[in-house]
């Protein structure tokens, strides 16, 4: 700190020595049960300064008197003392009483005797720091004003020397405080008190540093503030209120050295490595005080050296805690958030956001430019999300938030991700999936972020862009899954799976014309359901292998049944759009049938509506591709999906499945036949086939054969069975 501008004003009463008005002095206290001395000494010393400062007598007449005054707050330079009142010891025994028990050590004290006989051994003056012993016949006016001078400056001697010693120690104190600091704003704030306890000052002010914002400029800004001006951390200086606090700021960091005003001081500070601090402090009096000067510099050295520290350590923690390619907090900061909140017993909602599909798009881009669009999204949500959350990456594309108020919703986040971004002019339309849990006395932060990714793994199983929020059952039924995964692994790969057929059969004459192959997986002794098996295969990649199993073994399959068979019968074999986004899948189909010496007329694959969720070109071209092959292509479970007429019309299909649920509706009493007949009539204009599906009931099958509806299949005909059944099942159909 430069103290060359420091401008004192206002020369304050050190602290030990006392004012009579508005002038200091010197206190003198005579003890002495002679009244005659009192009177002497009175007169002795009438109007007498020492070291610039007159002397003021303070009377006591007996020990009891001398007690009040020592019980007292006023600092008393000198004691004259009477060896010898109540009893011959009276004096040496008030000694000891007020170093000891008044703690008065700076306090000189001269002892005085009428008779030589009682003064006091050499030993006691020495323990008792006794300034000097006097015969009271020496104590003429000469004698006794060089006594009185040469205790009072021992005792200014020994204020100051105190004074600075406490100074040192309030220093060395500071640095020991202060350099365990975390952060700027904790350091600041340290910087504050200590300083203020310095310059005897109440703690209120700002410290004012340059700081860059998320955007890398940077610009004054008030890292801690204590008092009435707390409300400023945070805030650009410019924001700070009232303008003079502003000035004395700002005038400080521009010249660079401290400035001092009438009752407020902004004290300027630069480290080794040039960091700048400006620290304001309100009622910040200052005497001309060599002392206090020598201290603020010392202050000044060691504060410096912990607000590198400070720095240095921000930059370590920036890297171990902040996301380098995003600017915001990493997976291992937003741990050390939450296990805060939950120290702190707080509550709140945990989100994890993931963007879907992110590894394909990143695919698409390249790493360079799939980071750019994660840097748009992150600016998006840091600007529209409320100030009170704290949002980091927790994982690739997943952000991490916390809402300490527990209002923010997935819908709040999906809201965010309805507009496209932008990547220089191309438009992303980007969809999350999230999974959330509310803070509730979990052990620690990894167990809530457990407990969300939990949620959020299901609600990826769900849909895209599901949110979920964490149900104690999902580590089960994770569990559970895990572990089927790997048995549906070793399944697939020793080819143990076997396939079912359910006849479909024509609602008119009966007779069966076509076949469903369905999975079938056996663990343990029991079935397990295709509705639970296959999106596990779909999650976990499996599906291409096992339905390049299922098309090739119906196909053999067909091929043996036909072979006996006058008109021939149809397989349909479904298929996951996973399988269909694989390039390959077509020529693999093609070379399926060719290997089993199937004609493509005996194949039919079944798609669900989720396909429209594809490309409209791409899809377009892979049916036609299909089609052209000669392979029929019915959309299964329809009037579920999202597909639309136009859309339909313009794709080479063959049938529609009426979903089970419509069919379901057709048993009640009376039918709703409603979403059958607008099927029915839809696909007679499209000129499709129209299978109904699930049929439990014979009034079922009446109604939609009165409809015009050709096909059936359910448990009403025929359950799905295995090959072996399957085949004397025909038989006793033909
Ligand atoms: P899906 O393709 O709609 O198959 C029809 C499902 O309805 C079958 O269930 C069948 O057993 C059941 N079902 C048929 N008639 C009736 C009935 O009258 N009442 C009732 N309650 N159910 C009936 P499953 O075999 O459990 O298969 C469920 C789903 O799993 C299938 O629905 C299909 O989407 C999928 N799946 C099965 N096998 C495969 C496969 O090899 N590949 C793929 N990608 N998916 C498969
Ligand atoms: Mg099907
Ligand atoms: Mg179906």
């Amino acid at each position: 700190m430069s103290d060359d501008l420091l401008d004192f004003f206002d020369d304050e009463p050190d602290a030990g020595q006392s004012t009579c008005g508005e002038m200091p002095v010197w206190l003198i206290l005579v003890v002495d049960d002679e009244p005659d001395v009192h009177a002497s000494t009175k007169l002795a010393l009438q109007g007498l300064t020492v070291c610039g400062r007159p002397l003021q007598l303070l009377h006591a007449h007996s020990a009891g008197e001398a007690r009040q005054y020592l019980s007292g707050p006023d600092p008393i330079a000198v004691i004259l003392l009477d060896v010898v009142m109540e009893s011959e010891q009276t004096g040496l025994d008030m000694v000891r009483e007020i170093r000891e028990h008044f703690g008065r050590k700076d306090t000189r004290i001269v002892l005085r005797t009428g008779q030589p006989g009682y003064a006091p051994e050499l030993e006691v003056i020495q323990r008792y720091d006794i300034n000097d012993y006097k015969n009271k016949n020496e104590l003429n006016r000469t004698r006794l004003f060089t006594t009185i001078t040469t205790a009072v400056r021992t005792f200014q001697q020994i204020q100051a020397l105190d004074k600075s010693r406490q100074g040192l120690e309030m220093v060395l104190q500071a640095s020991r405080q202060l350099i365990n600091r975390q952060g700027y704003r904790t350091f600041a704030e340290g910087v504050i008190t200590q300083l203020a306890a310095l310059l005897n000052a109440p703690e209120e002010g700002v410290v004012c540093c340059h700081r860059a914002d998320e955007y890398g400029d940077s610009f004054p800004r008030i890292v801690a503030a204590a008092g009435a001006l707390a409300d400023f951390v945070g805030k650009s200086l410019d924001n700070v209120e009232p303008a003079q606090i502003r000035r004395l700021v700002e005038r400080a960091m521009r010249r660079q050295c401290t400035v001092v005003e009438e009752n407020h001081a902004a004290f300027f500070f630069r480290s080794p490595i040039g960091q700048e601090m400006v620290v304001y402090l309100e009622h910040a009096e200052h005497r001309e005080d060599e002392i206090l000067q020598a201290l603020l510099k010392v202050f000044s050295t060691s504060i410096v050296t912990c607000f590198d520290n400070v720095a240095h350590l921000e930059r370590l923690r920036e890297i171990a805690y902040q996301d380098a390619l995003l600017q915001v907090p990493n997976r291992q900061a937003f741990l050390a958030h939450l296990d805060e909140q939950l120290l702190a017993a707080r509550s709140g909602r945990v989100l994890l956001a993931d963007i879907d599909q992110f590894a394909a798009i990143n695919d698409m881009l390249g790493t360079e430019r799939g980071d750019q669009l994660l840097k748009v999204v992150t600016r998006r949500l840091r600007h529209k999300l409320p100030e009170r959350c704290y949002l980091a990456r927790v994982a690739g594309d997943t952000f991490g938030l916390f809402d300490p108020g527990g209002m923010l919703s997935p819908e709040d986040i999906a809201a965010l991700f309805a507009e496209p971004f932008d990547l220089n002019g191309q438009k992303f339309a980007l969809s999350i999936t999230t999974g959330w849990v509310g803070l509730d006395g979990q052990a620690n932060a990894a167990e809530v972020l457990a407990q969300a990714n939990m949620a959020m793994k299901h609600a990826k199983l769900q849909a895209r862009g599901a949110a979920l929020c964490y149900q104690p059952d999902f580590a089960d039924a994770l569990q559970r899954r895990v572990e089927l995964a790997q048995a549906l692994r070793e399944a697939v790969e020793s080819r143990s799976l076997m396939l079912a057929y359910q006849p479909k059969v024509d609602l008119q004459t009966g007779r069966c014309v076509g076949l469903e192959a369905l999975a079938r997986w056996q663990l343990n002794g029991q079935f397990i359901s295709p509705a639970e098996f296959i999106p596990i295969t779909e999650a976990t990649g499996l599906i291409g292998a096992l339905g390049d199993w299922v098309l090739e073994q119906a196909l053999v399959d067909i091929s043996g049944l036909n072979s006996s068979r006058q008109s021939p019968l149809q397989v349909a074999v479904n298929v996951s759009m996973a399988q269909l986004e694989d390039e390959a899948f077509v020529d693999k189909v093609h070379a399926t049938l060719a290997k089993a010496v199937v004609p493509a007329t005996w194949l039919e694959l079944e798609v669900t509506e989720s396909m429209a969720a594809m490309d409209a070109g791409r899809l377009q071209a892979l049916l036609t591709r299909i089609a052209e092959l000669g392979i029929s292509v019915a959309v299964d479970d329809f009037g579920t999906g999202f597909s639309s007429l136009g859309q339909l019309e313009r794709m080479h299909l063959t049938t529609l499945k009426i979903d089970k649920c419509f069919v379901d509706k057709l048993a009640l009493e009376p039918p709703d036949g409603r979403m059958c007949s607008v099927i029915l009539q839809m696909a007679g204009e499209l000129n499709l086939k129209v299978v109904a599906e699930g049929i439990e009931y014979e009034n079922q099958a009446s109604w939609l054969r009165q409809a015009g509806c050709q096909v059936g299949q359910g448990f009403f005909f025929a359950r799905p069975m295995l090959l072996d059944e399957l085949a004397q099942w025909l038989e006793k159909q033909a």
